[in-house]
Order: C-alpha cells, then sequence, then structure tokens
C-alpha cells in the first residue's frame, strides 16, 4: 500500500522520497515526518545555515549544492539536487554544519528533517539505513574519482611544465628536479653518468643573417636531432637559449664522447626548412663532454662539461671536446 504523506501543500508518496524508498512501513515513516516543516525558497535563495545539522529533502524544483556537503571536498563542485534527492545527510551523521552553500536553482520546496529525527528514522527503519549507506558510498566514489581526475589534471599540468614550448626538450625546471635525483641514483649505484653540454656556433650571426623565427626553426630542428638520436633511457634538455644539454645514465666517458660525435655530425646535416626553395642555411653546434665524479654534484658536473665545450669554442668549433 503506497503511503501518501501531505507535506506543506503538497502531497507526496514516500517511496518519491529516494532515502525512504523500499521502506517496509511507509505508514510510521509518515507519521514521524507530519510535522517536520517545508521550507520555500525563491529561484536564487541560499539555504541559511542552521544551528544543527539538519537533512534536506527537496519536494519540488531543483536546488544546487556548490561544493563540499555532497562529496566532502571544498573544491567549487556544483552538484544539481532534484525533487525525492537529498542533501545534508552527511551533515547530521558527523553533526558538522556545512550547508552554507545551498541555493535554490528555481521555486523549490524542502522538507527539513532535524538531525534527531534523521536518528529516529534510522532506529525505526532498517531500509532508510541502508538507503543512507548506498547514498554515502556513491558520494564516497564520485568524491573519489573526482580527486583521481584533478590528480592526473594536476600531473599532467606538472609535465606541461617542465617542457621548452619552443623545442619540446625538458627545460630548466625538469633539470633542477631531476639532475640532483639522478646523480644521488648514480652515486648510490656506482653507475656512470655522461653529461653533454651542446652550444650552437655563431647563433647569433644565424639569426642576424635569415632572421629569428629561421633561428627558432634551427633551434627545434637542433632539438630533434638530439632528441632522434638518443636511447628512451637518455634526456635532452634545452639548458637556455640556444643552450642544450644531454644526459646519458649508464654511461662511460669513452661511450658518452661517442654518442657527441655523432650528434655533431648530425648537427651539420640537419634539415632546417623542408621547403626546398628557400636557401638551405645549416648550423653547427660545439659539444662539451663529462661523466659524473665521486663526491660530484650537480653544479660540479655543469662546471666541468662547460668547461670543456669552451675548449670545444676554442679549438675552432663544430667538435666535440671532452674532459682533458
Ligand atoms: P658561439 O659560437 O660563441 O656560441 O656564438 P653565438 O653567437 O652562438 O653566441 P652568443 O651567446 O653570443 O649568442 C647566442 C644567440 O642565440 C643570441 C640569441 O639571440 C640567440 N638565441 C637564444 N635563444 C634564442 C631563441 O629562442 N630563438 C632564437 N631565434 N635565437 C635565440
Ligand atoms: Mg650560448
Ligand atoms: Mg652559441
Amino acid at each position: 500500500m503506497k503511503q501518501i504523506c501531505t507535506f506543506g501543500n503538497s502531497s507526496h508518496q514516500i517511496g518519491d522520497l529516494h532515502l525512504l524508498r523500499n521502506s517496509n512501513d511507509d505508514a510510521a515513516i509518515a507519521k514521524l515526518l507530519a510535522n517536520c516543516p517545508v521550507m520555500r525558497l525563491e529561484a536564487g535563495q541560499a539555504v541559511t545555515e542552521a544551528k544543527h545539522a539538519r537533512l534536506y529533502i527537496v519536494l519540488s524544483g531543483a536546488l544546487s549544492v556548490a561544493t563540499d556537503t555532497r562529496t566532502g571536498m571544498a573544491d567549487g563542485t556544483v552538484s544539481k539536487i532534484l525533487p525525492g534527492e537529498s542533501v545534508g545527510e552527511q551533515s547530521v551523521l558527523d553533526e558538522e554544519a556545512n550547508l552554507s552553500s545551498i541555493t535554490a536553482l528555481e521555486q523549490s520546496d524542502v522538507l527539513v528533517i532535524e538531525a534527531d529525527l534523521v536518528w529516529q528514522l534510522i532506529d525505526e527503519s532498517n531500509v532508510l539505513a541502508r538507503n543512507l549507506l548506498r547514498l554515502l558510498s556513491f558520494r564516497i566514489r564520485a568524491a573519489n574519482a573526482q580527486l583521481r581526475r584533478r590528480q592526473k589534471l594536476g600531473e599532467f599540468y606538472r609535465q606541461l611544465s617542465m617542457i621548452d614550448g619552443l623545442t619540446g626538450l625538458y627545460n630548466r625546471a625538469w633539470l633542477n628536479d631531476l639532475l640532483p635525483t639522478m646523480i644521488a641514483t648514480a652515486h648510490g649505484s656506482h653507475a656512470p653518468l655522461a653529461l653533454i653540454m651542446i652550444d650552437l656556433d655563431h647563433f647569433k650571426k644565424f639569426n642576424d643573417s635569415h632572421g629569428h623565427l629561421a633561428g627558432d626553426q634551427a633551434l627545434r630542428a637542433a632539438a630533434s636531432v638530439l632528441s632522434g638520436a638518443l636511447r628512451p633511457t637518455d634526456f635532452a634538455v634545452r639548458y637556455g637559449g640556444e643552450e642544450m644539454m644531454v644526459l646519458l645514465p649508464d654511461t662511460s666517458d669513452k661511450v658518452a664522447l661517442a654518442v657527441a660525435e655523432r650528434l655533431c655530425e648530425r648537427m651539420q646535416q640537419a634539415i632546417i626548412f623542408a621547403d626546398m626553395r628557400l636557401p638551405l642555411p645549416h648550423i653547427t653546434a660545439s659539444f662539451g663532454v663529462a661523466t659524473l665524479q665521486p663526491e660530484q654534484d650537480e653544479q660540479a658536473l655543469i662546471a666541468v662539461a662547460d668547461a670543456a665545450l669552451y675548449r670545444a669554442k676554442e679549438l675552432g668549433r663544430n667538435r666535440v671536446a671532452g674532459t682533458a
């Protein structure tokens, strides 16, 4: 037998109210709810925070709940609560009044159930307790899913902020973050770590002769020479301006010098413009190679590679120099 209950001016079936669905004694519930007030809200009107936690069940209209009451997270999420649905059950259970952000989306009638009465209903009806558990479990799942989405998004932006926009190589922020760890790992495992410092030759002149846009294109071409020639375990970084760096874990000095020679060779063959109608500028670069020594930190390692690079420039550019 469906139990019709009158709240304010309107009649509802107990079974229409989600939390009270499938109860085995609608009449008893209807009796308990008989004196609950119905709050009429106009569109845009907010539910003012009560001293004590309350459960609200939408009878007609729609509510918007911003942030925490539905998901337990103050994150700017907005949920829409439709007729039959409830809001505030969590506050009733943990006695935290956090309902300041409930607003009517249109004219709405809302059944207000004080916390004491909710507990009484729970004592009275196992079905209500079950419905409540199911609802809370659904909200926890939704909150967790949202948290995971946010974490993924956060990770995406973190990664994005570690990539150089022009070349697609890792940037200085990545290097500052990762190089100390790579060095600590290499020291800890006594594995070699090689670093190659790269600087494009006479790049100021390149810009002056071909324009800054062509310079940008040349930087991109140089970057793809690096990333195209490395193993998946190696890293290429734009250190700044026209300076780049390659990190080669588990690589001896001898192998690192050979890698640098190969990069040097490929750099001068790099095609900067695919459009053959344009004159064919080319680039060269100088390379300084260093390998991590015991006790060396990242600054010391970079300084040694820098000194080698300086020697490569001094010796005439378009070449590789190692530790003298
Ligand atoms: P060297 O062979 O001694 O390295 O000579 P260089 O001209 O390359 O050295 P210098 O450091 O004097 O000049 C570097 C030039 O690289 C100047 C600067 O305008 C250019 N450069 C740095 N970053 C960019 C960039 O993002 N785009 C372009 N187009 N040019 C850049
Ligand atoms: Mg430079
Ligand atoms: Mg240069």
